[in-house]
């Protein structure tokens, strides 16, 4: 069983880009998120998976309704921060306090509290060991951050399901799906790495890591597909991850979850295994 899950965000939302990106620009930049996340909400509900949406605070506070409809179809809300800033760039209680914004602001668009966390940029790794206590005493159960790869995790973190136990409690940490290509760590499961595999290569991947006893956590973004992106300019890292083809994604992420069987991720979570 997979998982796909929905960092539900702005385009606009990147880490570590200030100037017209900067969140007291937010309100005046052209808003896309409704029209594209009702997009990819139908696209997802064609091919009948269940979803965990991880929604940004922020876009909660101003389009509560959003939430509502994702919860009408079925699919779980998790938070994705509020101002969606890197963890490591947090101090503990910044943290906790930009955990607490995003809670409230599902909360009051009217769904359950959510136990569920994925950090902005799988910016929770070495770089802060207190952010999973952090996590756990918030109330927070699973979290979906820790990737496997050298850029911004660890290549040797468990690419399964596991438990991690902290002084506040136990999280279940789910990883997103990395693959191994040309000698490589790549990210099969999300961005520039997904979209440029073709479903075929995508969903092989898929079954080697499922015969391991591997669920793939796959991410999309809303984001990824508008038919007409608005283009800024972003430093030449981030102009890969954001914009290398677009074109075409939402037809191969629809052979991706017709090709593959998929669970929710709170069901991946009692499946994990112990750390
Ligand atoms: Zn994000």
């Amino acid at each position: 069983m997979n998982i796909l899950t929905v960092d539900v965000e702005e385009w606009f939302h990147l880490c570590g880009v200030g100037g017209r990106l900067d969140p007291s620009h937010w309100d005046a930049l052209p808003s896309r998120v409704v029209e594209t996340t009702r997009r990819l909400l139908d696209a997802i509900d064609a091919a009948g998976v269940p979803a965990t949406f991880f929604m940004v605070g922020w876009v909660a506070d101003r389009h509560p309704a959003l939430v509502r409809e994702i919860l009408a179809a079925g699919h779980e809300i998790g938070s994705h921060g509020h101002w969606h800033r890197r963890v490591y760039e947090s101090t503990p209680d910044t943290f906790a306090d930009d955990l607490n914004a995003c809670r409230r602001a599902i909360v009051d668009a009217g769904a359950p509290c959510p136990t569920s966390f994925r950090a902005p940029e799988w910016s929770i790794n070495d770089r802060v060991p207190w952010a999973l206590e952090v996590l756990a005493r918030e109330g927070f159960s699973v979290d979906a951050s820790m990737a496997p790869l050298k850029l911004v995790g660890r290549l040797d973190y468990p690419r399964h399901p596991h438990v991690r136990t902290t002084q506040a409690g136990d999280i279940v940490e789910v990883p997103p799906f990395v693959a191994d290509r040309f000698g490589q760590v790549m990210p099969m499961g999300w961005g520039w790495g997904l979209r440029m595999s073709s479903p075929q290569r995508v969903l092989s991947s898929i079954a080697r890591a499922n015969r391991r006893g591997e669920p793939a956590v796959l991410t999309v973004h809303p984001w990824e597909l508008d038919p007409d992106p608005p283009r800024v300019w972003l430093p030449p890292r981030l102009m890969f991850a954001h914009y290398f083809r677009l074109g075409g994604f939402e037809r191969r992420l629809k052979d991706i979850m017709q090709g593959a069987t998929f669970s929710t991720l709170r069901a991946a979570a009692t499946c994990a295994a112990p750390s």
